[in-house]
């Protein structure tokens, strides 16, 4: 790897580290600090975009791309599966996602 590589690859590793200890902090806050969720969520997004690491699936499934909410599927994001597809809705603004 070249240097560059290697420095890329630094980051990212460090940015995701970050990304997934503020999920957690997301899914701990939620039942009494809904609002704090979402913020975590907001900067978890932004340090990503910053640094142009792309978050996996798994993290882009937990929010809501519309308005930001952190998602704890069947309290505020519904979850069915239709035409073999994964359909997730916010039921805070009622934004779908297919996957
Ligand atoms: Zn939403």
């Amino acid at each position: 790897m070249s240097r560059r590589r290697k420095r890329k690859a630094f980051i990212n590793d460090i940015v995701l580290q970050r990304v997934e200890r503020l999920f957690d902090a997301a899914f701990v806050e939620f039942p009494a600090h809904t609002q704090r969720s979402d913020r975590y969520v907001e900067l978890a997004r932004k340090l990503a975009m910053k640094h142009r690491v792309p978050l996996g699936k798994t993290y882009k499934m937990r929010f809501c791309r519309s308005c930001g909410a952190y998602f704890v599927y069947g309290t505020n994001a519904r979850v069915r599966i239709k035409d073999k597809r994964t359909v997730i809705t916010c039921l805070r603004c009622h934004d779908l996602r297919r996957y």
